[in-house]
């Protein structure tokens, strides 16, 4: 048999793909880490972390991957950018297609996270990136002074929502509930917060604009159907997360979500291929629980391989 080219092969450069790229680089395995665009997931457009031991203020998203990186990085770990197109996994030796190559390897992580959800309303698609985004990092400067909505009742739709009003005037929280999912602390800073509003009991139905961008988001009210108009320059979209799993589906299984299946040791119904971090079927999406995953995975495939 030709060489085989990795111990491990990390598909994704969040922080559990990361996690499990330092423990693995520690174990001197020889280990690749792919990751289609950036590395960094989802955390990359995350504006402030408080909620990860070690940072007594908090830490950037940005700042705190690029730690990670520096750290995987002193350990002789690969990280090259790179999309799995095809693969297969059933044999003992993986076989992952790039555009460009094919790579094979005795073992697999996939840390390929989740991406924000679309809310499928008419004008959504038509205007992002012309007033409707899912990034504040990105975007909330451009909406100085503005009135903007923000659609979603979790942590993020909250968070976020609070770091826009550095930058807009007014912003309308519509959440499709009578009571928010974020966790407390964030919606006590809401609530205190003068330039949020919470609407209640609303769904988003179009969001309208012309030539310049979004100008209104029509809303309905669940419980009396009332139909609204609020007039405003942005649209924000934090309505939860789907799983960047299309590339591996038939290849692992999955639960009807989409999510990768795994045993708490992180094991897929796949041998010698696991899945970490905001990809599986977790009950927290966290980055404290994706690097725990991140850790445990790697110490499974060094057993695997051994
Ligand atoms: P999430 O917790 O799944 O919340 C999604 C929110 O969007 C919910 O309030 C949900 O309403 C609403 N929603 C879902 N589909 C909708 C639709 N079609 N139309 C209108 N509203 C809809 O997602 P998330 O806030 O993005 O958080 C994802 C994960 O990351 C969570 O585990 C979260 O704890 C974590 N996170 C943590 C932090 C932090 O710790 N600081 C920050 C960001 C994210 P319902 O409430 O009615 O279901």
């Amino acid at each position: 048999m030709s060489q085989i080219d990795y111990d491990l092969v990390i598909i994704g450069a969040g922080p559990a793909g990361m996690t499990a790229a330092l423990y693995a680089g520690r174990a001197r395995l020889s280990v690749l880490v792919l990751e289609k665009a950036a590395p960094g997931g989802q955390i990359l457009v995350t504006d402030w972390i408080e909620n990860y031991p070690g940072f007594p203020e908090g830490i950037s998203g940005p700042d705190l991957i690029a730690l990670m990186q520096a750290q995987v990085k002193r350990f002789g770990v690969d990280i090259h950018t790179g999309e799995v197109v095809s693969m297969d996994l059933t044999g003992e030796v993986k076989r992952l297609d790039l555009p460009d190559k094919t790579i094979t390897s005795k073992t697999v992580i996939i840390a390929t996270g989740a991406s924000p959800r679309k809310l499928g309303v008419p004008g959504e698609n038509r205007y992002f990136g012309r007033g409707v985004s899912t990034c504040a990092t990105c975007d909330a400067p451009f909406f100085k002074d503005a009135v903007v909505v923000a659609v979603g009742g979790g942590d993020t739709a909250v968070q976020e929502g609070i770091f826009l009003t550095r930058f807009a005037k007014k912003v309308y929280l519509v959440h499709r509930r009578n009571q928010l999912r974020a966790v407390k602390v964030l919606q006590e800073r809401a609530e205190q917060n003068e330039k949020i509003e919470v609407l209640w009991d609303s769904m988003v139905t179009e969001i309208k604009g012309g030539a310049e961008g979004v100008k209104a988001v029509a809303l309905r009210n669940v419980i009396s159907g009332l139909e609204t108009e609020i007039p405003a320059e942005g649209c924000f979209i934090w309505v939860g997360t789907v799983p960047n799993t299309l590339f591996a589906i038939g290849h692992v299984a999955m639960d009807d979500n989409g999510f990768i299946i795994t045993d708490n040791r992180t094991q897929t119904n796949v041998p010698g291929v696991f899945a970490i971090g905001d990809v599986r079927n977790t009950p927290l999406r966290q980055v404290a629980t994706a690097v725990g995953d991140g850790a445990i995975a790697a110490n499974e495939a060094m057993l695997y391989l051994e």
